[in-house]
């Protein structure tokens, strides 16, 4: 009932797998056979003892090689013998009507010794490429020897039906990749204007927010061919495979150009090189590098190839994969706020029956936190629980008992969250943003959210008006009282704090620490007190300052103090005198979730300031 994309049928791999097994079982059945037939049931007589049996007429056929004998009695028995080609033994055999054959000497030998020494050996290899394929999963049992094969999927244009409009939400993302659509279908207008050829794009954001769904959207809305494959299948136990396997799926992938690679979960084969015990893992990194090298090489004659990567964990890539020509474009694909988890879920309710009771927006007020992947399964389990009661259609209880089994039932890996932690997490934001409204020298505040991304909670955005290369004194103290502002807030509603300041207060105390340090901003004068004590080549072994004296340490502390201490009454007092809008703005963060610009200063009444530029 939903609209999942279809995985395209590539040809079935069970069937194949298994002919293809027993194919070789049969072999080393008949493998056997053959070996006791020439070992075991051949009687051995001497050649003495065969001049006999001729003589009583007791064989009927023999087939001589050198001085190699093999023959039949007439009873059917086989023996075999060295003999002496003489004519005393072809008289004999003659005489007595025996059937005989000669072969050459030391032919057909050589080919049967080989077969002999290295069938097991075959088929041991046949055997562990087979496993090796299955344990793979994903399409790789039609391929025995491929094992150096990329195991990507193969999605020609007309399989893909996913376009933008499928997946909901997400402007910005879709925004920024509406340039790669562009490209794929235009290359000639980008390449005539000198424009920089996009390679790689690296998408990030965690599980179920439809990453895949938007690469695949990319490949549909450029109508070109569409190649998938996960970092994981590159990584394998032997060395050189996933490196065999990188240069395999680009091979296709230029022969298909212009396309779109998508390596989901590219932290398995991006993590930084070179880290852990015993100097990291060759295999990965042969295979990174390999990747790399692909990346590199793209020329624009062929057509383009766009790599789209998926991971959660962007921290922990190598740098060197997010250099210039390589992913040095990141497209963050957070989890839906309420606005947008509304959207998924109407996206999704087009395939099955709702009642017209059912409000979808109060539904996504009451799934914060929810990926887009967890609403799909919410409407799944909705409809299961309705047609299980044979309801006509799906109404709001069948909702509400839907979503308490996938919030209990820990289907869930994402955050929960609480209405108190919501609310918390509202009020500490609206304290950032409003302080950041009410300080004339700060940056020009761009917007508010409260839905999780990563490991916070929430954020709140401002965004310089123009390129700074230098700060002044009353600027860098409006950012201290700024990031005390969530603490503040928390302090002055609840009068409690949680944890979530942890990241505020270090950068409060770390602009702080410049200020006195090496900014002269402070009554300590101005005096670098950072050089000699922090320089990584002239002071490590000076720790604790032989540059700067035990007293001027505690002086520096007590400056860094001071501005801190400064800095939170300010705060603390415009906050008290704005309570009001202080509630207002966290209120309406805590029902929309996402605050633009605009709507803050229309629902505070205040006017936008004044830029240096559009913005
Ligand atoms: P990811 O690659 O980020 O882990 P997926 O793209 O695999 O996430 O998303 C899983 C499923 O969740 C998708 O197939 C889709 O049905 C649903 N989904 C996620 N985000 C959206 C969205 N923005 N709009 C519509 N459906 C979504
Ligand atoms: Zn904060």
């Amino acid at each position: 009932m939903n609209k999942k994309f279809k995985r395209p049928n590539l040809p079935s791999k069970g069937p194949n797998a298994v002919w293809v097994l027993l194919f070789f079982l049969a072999l080393g059945v008949a493998y056997l056979f053959w070996y006791n037939s020439i070992n075991r049931e051949v009687e051995h007589v001497s050649y003495s003892k065969l001049l006999e049996q001729v003589d009583q007429n007791k064989v009927k056929s023999i087939v001589v090689q050198d001085h190699a004998a093999q023959g039949k009695y007439q009873d059917g028995r086989i023996f075999s013998a060295n003999v002496q080609p003489s004519d005393r033994l072809w008289n004999s055999l003659l005489d007595h009507k025996v059937d005989i054959e000669i072969f050459p000497p030391e032919k057909q030998s050589w080919g049967s010794y080989l077969f002999l020494a290295f069938f097991p050996l075959i088929f041991l290899l046949a055997f562990f490429y087979f496993r090796q394929n299955q344990g793979g999963g994903n399409g790789g049992g039609g391929r025995i020897f491929s094992v150096g094969k990329s195991k990507a999927k193969f999605f020609s244009p007309n399989q893909i039906t996913v376009t933008f409009k499928d997946v909901a939400g997400v402007q910005d993302a879709k925004e920024d990749l509406k340039e790669i659509v562009d490209f794929l279908k235009n290359p000639k207008k980008f390449e005539r204007l000198g424009a920089k050829i996009p390679r790689g794009v690296l998408l990030s954001g965690a599980p179920g927010n439809g990453k895949t769904l938007l690469a695949k959207a990319v490949a549909g809305e450029a109508s070109c061919p569409f190649f998938s494959i996960s970092g994981s299948d590159f990584v394998e136990v032997f060395v050189g495979v996933g490196a065999s396997r990188v240069r395999d799926l680009f091979t296709q992938a230029r022969r298909n150009a212009p396309c779109i690679v998508f390596i989901d979960e590219i932290d398995a084969v991006g993590r930084q090189r070179g880290i852990g015990l015993g100097g990291g893992n060759d295999e990965r990194e042969q295979t990174l590098n390999q990747l790399l090298a692909e990346m590199d090489g793209f020329s624009t004659e062929h057509g383009s190839v766009i790599v789209l990567a998926a991971t959660n964990r962007p921290d922990v890539l190598d740098k060197a994969l997010l250099r210039p020509g390589r992913f040095d474009r990141q497209i963050e694909v957070p989890y839906p706020d309420v606005a947008c988890r509304e959207e998924i879920l109407r996206v999704h309710a087009r395939a099955v029956k709702l009642s017209t009771s059912v409000d979808l927006g109060k539904i996504a007020r009451g799934t914060p936190g929810f990926s887009g992947a967890d609403l799909e399964n919410l409407i799944n389990e909705a409809a299961l629980l309705a047609s299980k009661e044979e309801a006509e259609s799906i109404e709001t209880k069948h909702f509400e008992a839907a979503r308490d089994k996938i919030l209990i039932g820990g289907e869930r890996k994402t955050l929960t969250f609480t209405e108190t932690e919501k609310r918390m997490t509202a009020y500490h934001e609206a304290g950032h943003t409003l302080l950041n409204l009410l300080l004339p020298a700060t940056d020009p505040f761009h917007k508010v959210t409260i839905v999780p991304r990563g490991r916070t909670l929430g954020v709140s955005w401002s965004l310089p008006d123009r390129d700074k290369t230098s700060q002044t004194k009353s600027e860098l103290t409006a950012r201290v009282v700024v990031c005390l502002g969530g603490l503040l807030a928390e302090k002055l509603v609840f009068n409690e704090q949680t944890t979530g300041v942890s990241n505020d207060l270090e950068k409060a105390s770390s602009i702080a620490r410049n200020m006195v340090k090496s900014f002269g901003m402070s009554p300590l004068g101005p005096i670098d007190y950072v050089t000699a004590a922090e320089h990584p080549y002239l002071g490590r072994d000076m720790q604790n300052g032989k540059e700067f004296s035990q007293k001027t340490a505690e002086r520096i502390d007590t400056e860094v103090e001071k501005i801190i201490n400064d800095c939170y009454n300010h705060g603390q007092s415009l906050l008290v005198e704005n309570r009001d809008r202080l509630n207002l703005l966290a209120e309406t963060l805590f029902e929309k979730e996402t605050l633009h610009a605009a709507e803050v200063y229309e629902l505070l009444n205040i006017s936008p300031r004044e830029t240096h530029n559009m913005h």
